[in-house]
């Protein structure tokens, strides 16, 4: 019984054995068929649904690999500072909270996020002295674009526990006074100490949140996320649960777990066999850091956390931006890939964001596959021109050089720091061009197919679905995406402006362009 039939469609199934169709019939949450227009009337039955796509390109659902949905959900109900909301300096930042503050009594927490420092006309970080001039009755946390830097007022870091005498904790680093040792405001790493002692927003408002971000993420394509938040535990588990219950998020999750709520899963398995096309844990996350000058955790340390996520059957998705990170995640996966050889292991390292033609090979050799964020080319290109050495900037996400070298290389927005627009990223991948109109090392610019392809079947391999999802065939689930306009009949500059006008999940029309 075939449930949804989209016809009269340009339909890019990114399959192998046929690449174009126009038609796709539905049967509850799969696709059954695809073909042409003529099977239409062999299909149909009497209570069939129809939709005339009127020539319109329909592709597979859009699969962002790494974005963190509750920072993204949080950023809709707190202040929003990221420079293309016209933050351009502090004193912007000071007004800002001022507004708030005005609104909200005494007490309450004022919470801010995506201030980025590169675009503040100071060229600074905020600090707790310029957050005081603002109010001393409401504690203020912002969070950098970055998300793994924050800065407090005076009230703020007295409510935390924070005080000249407080030792930098084991991860983190409180940012001082080089004269006085007072704490300036500024805490580098310290997003799970200040989880632990900063109340969370009400549900209630974190589910407005949520429906936001939902509406905004199937008005792009996206289908399937994965969250990559390196907080995630049973807490989070259990709010991805509440949200698919109570069906404000659409799009199918895989959500990571982070390193310190894994050894908890083992010991207790959480995940539900409910539904798991819907919602399922994949990965574990490591953050490799560098910002002190040493890596944390150190080689030794990393090589028995990846381990002991290898002996589990488990991903690992290892956070590694600079090229002696990524080299570093590299080892560990060899080290694991020694003790315990394993083909289709599957591990990750995220961002990947420098990484020489060698190091590329030792990629592929092992068999790692990469997530990058391509639309980071476009919004954050200016800062990477201005600021990234030379030596490096040759290097940087260099796209091309790992698909050459046959690594698998799956695509995401990482967002709340960039957004999730996946035409976006698909346009910056194969134009590397900036918000500014400069290129961005041009050199490792890839084809729209390739571009395409990240966010779909390789993305579907990176998140360990590629069974279910990345081209449109019969099987495989029905989450599809319709476009205004065919994407490889438009010059290249307009691939970032096209429109998604209708997003379907799991066999169902979940969006629509009003
Ligand atoms: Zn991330």
């Amino acid at each position: 019984m075939t449930d949804l039939i989209l016809f009269n469609a340009n339909v890019m199934t990114m399959g192998s054995a046929h690449p174009t169709a126009q038609l796709i019939a539905i049967q509850k949450n799969r696709i059954i068929a695809v073909g042409k227009d003529d099977d239409l009337r062999e299909i149909q039955k009497r209570n069939t649904k129809t939709i005339d796509c009127k020539g319109k390109t329909v592709l597979p659902g859009f699969i962002d690999a790494h974005l963190h949905l509750h920072a993204l959900a949080e950023s809709y109900v707190t202040l929003n500072l990221e420079p293309r909301h016209n933050v351009q300096s502090i004193s912007d930042i000071q007004t800002r909270i001022k507004a708030s503050s005005q609104e909200l009594p005494s007490g309450n927490w004022i919470k801010g996020r995506g201030y980025n420092e590169f675009y503040l006309a100071e060229k600074r970080h905020p600090n707790r002295w310029d957050l005081d001039q603002v109010t001393s009755t409401h504690p203020i946390k912002l969070t950098h674009r970055t998300g793994h830097a924050h800065v407090l007022n005076s009230l703020a870091l007295q409510m935390v526990g924070i005080s000249n005498e407080t030792s930098d904790p084991p991860d983190g680093l409180i940012d001082r006074d080089t004269k006085t040792g007072e704490p300036t405001g500024l805490l580098f790493r310290m997003g799970d100490y200040l989880s632990r002692k900063i109340p969370p927003l009400e549900n209630l408002q974190l589910d407005q949140g949520i429906k936001v971000a939902n509406d905004e993420l199937l008005s792009m394509g996206i289908t399937s996320i994965q969250d990559a938040s390196s907080h995630n535990g049973i807490e989070q588990w259990k709010m991805f649960r509440r949200w698919k219950e109570k069906e404000i998020l659409k799009p199918r999750v895989r959500m990571m777990l982070g390193i310190q709520s894994f050894s908890a899963y083992m010991k207790q398995d959480f995940e539900t066999q409910s539904d798991t096309s819907q919602l399922r844990l994949g990965g574990v996350k490591i953050i490799l850091d560098e910002t002190t000058g040493h890596l944390r955790p150190n080689q030794t340390e990393l090589n028995e956390m990846v381990l002991r996520i290898h002996q589990s059957a488990f991903q690992a998705c290892l956070h590694a931006v600079e090229e002696s990170a990524v080299e570093a995640a590299c080892s560990a996966i060899e080290y694991a890939l020694q003790k315990l050889p394993k083909p289709d292991h599957r591990h990750r390292i995220e961002h990947c964001s420098v990484c020489s033609p060698s190091l590329a090979r030792k990629l592929a050799s092992l068999g790692i596959i990469v997530v990058t964020q391509p639309s980071f080319i476009y919004y954050s290109g200016e800062r990477y021109l201005r600021t990234v050495p030379a030596e490096e900037l040759k290097h940087l996400y260099p796209i091309r050089t790992l698909l050459k070298t046959g690594v698998k290389v799956a695509a995401s927005s990482d967002c709340p720091i960039a957004p999730a627009n996946p035409l976006m990223g698909i346009y910056a991948a194969s134009s590397r061009m900036a918000e500014t109109g400069e290129t961005v090392v041009y050199e490792e610019k890839i084809t729209f197919a390739e571009a395409l392809r990240m966010f779909g079947e390789n993305a579907a391999r990176a998140t360990l679905d590629e069974g279910m999802k990345g081209s449109i065939s019969p099987g495989k689930l029905a989450d599809l995406v319709v476009l205004n306009a065919d994407p490889t009949r438009v010059p290249i500059d307009e691939i970032k402006d096209i429109k998604v006008v209708m997003t379907v999940v799991n066999g169902e029309v979940v969006w629509e362009k009003p």
